[in-house]
């Protein structure tokens, strides 16, 4: 019994031993902590790192990180290297710092493929290509895979304007707040949108368009009219409904892969905007519009009034239309001048001003 008394003692002495060990060693620990961190503090700066650049890091590095980064000398891009887990095999890969930086911020199964495979620098020569951008790159990617020999330029203008998904497979509604609407196979109006002022134009087939275009083609008219040269119209403004039945006409007689090349789908049509209108001679058939002293007279006058052709030839790739000689829109004097100087569509033109 005494001796399981005396046991218990000295177990009890040992165990409060054991507790002030603790207790000290902590408070050794909370004690030293302050002079570790103005030791880095010190290092860091020894190095080259501002005060707010020493702030970042202990914000956002972990010990470890911090401890090595308080042994190299100061780079640029060392802090970000650290926060960016492929920064460094990136910069192997021959990235430069800043776009290593960029690329780092992808989603991770895209960096992977960068890192694993790099196809003829392809990805180097992409970022500096115009209109890239960064998060087209897994699509930029399947493209040059498609088409091997395609110009890197052509293949990024081809995805920024969705023309690497089929027509009418990924549409957006019509940005109203851009600086002119944008209608084609990708961008489509509601069912129930009509223009807003719809008016009619005093001559040259009076075709109905809104108001700000009816202006701009009156003063055309009077141009072209001056000249003794006649211009007439087969169709401006039509509702949804008419160009529902329009191309619904066309499917009885034709396939639907060709009635897409020369015929909108409804809600797709310009003509909706009433800001398109299709042109005609007087004295000749429509078919052979491009053959007209109108058309010529409007191939170098049309943009000073405010209007483009709208499918030109050459450009079926782009416009995804057959050439229509006919077919004008109104974009403004501004922007009509930029295209036709330019020699580019209003899709392309939609395009350089994405950026
Ligand atoms: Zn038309």
């Amino acid at each position: 019994m005494k001796r399981n008394k005396q046991q218990f003692k000295l177990f009890s002495v040992l165990l409060i031993f054991l507790l002030l060990i603790v207790l000290g060693l902590n408070l050794f620990l909370v004690q030293t902590e302050p002079i570790s961190i103005s030791i880095i503090d010190d290092q860091l700066s020894q190095q080259g790192y501002s005060a707010s650049e020493i702030q970042v890091i202990k914000d956002n590095l972990n010990v470890d990180q911090i401890l090595e980064l308080s042994t190299e000398r100061y780079t640029k891009y060392a802090i970000e290297s650290y926060l960016s887990p492929h920064f460094n095999e990136l910069r192997d890969l021959g990235y430069s710092a800043q776009e290593a930086k960029d690329l780092s911020k992808l989603p991770i199964e895209i960096l992977m493929m960068i890192l694993k495979e790099d196809p003829n620098d392809q990805i180097i020569k992409l970022l500096h290509t115009d209109y890239f951008i960064i998060s087209h790159l897994a699509r930029y990617l399947q493209e040059i895979h498609r088409f091997p020999n395609e110009q890197l330029r052509t293949i990024v203008e081809k995805v920024n304007t969705d023309r690497d998904y089929d027509a009418y497979t990924h549409t957006l509604e019509v940005d109203f707040n851009q600086e002119f609407l944008l209608v084609n196979k990708y961008h489509s109006l509601l069912r129930s949108y009509v223009p807003p002022h719809l008016i009619q134009a005093k001559g040259c087939g009076k075709p109905t368009l809104i108001e700000e275009a009816v202006l701009a083609y009156n003063l055309m008219c009077e141009a072209i009219t001056k000249e003794g040269i006649g211009l007439s119209q087969r169709s401006a403004y039509r509702s949804y409904s008419l160009q529902k039945s329009i191309y619904d006409n066309y499917l009885k007689y034709y396939s639907q892969a060709y009635t897409d090349t020369f015929a909108a789908r409804a809600g797709f049509s310009e003509h909706q905007t009433g800001l398109a209108v299709d042109l005609s001679s007087t004295n000749k058939s429509f078919a052979t519009f491009e053959e007209t002293d109108a058309y010529t007279w409007l191939k170098e006058n049309a943009y000073k009034y405010g209007f483009i052709i709208r499918y030109p030839q050459g450009k079926e790739d782009i416009t995804g239309y057959k050439f229509e000689p006919w077919h004008y829109r109104y974009v403004g004097i501004n922007i009509a001048k930029t295209i036709t100087e330019l020699g580019i569509t209003l899709d392309e033109y939609w395009l350089w001003i994405q950026e």
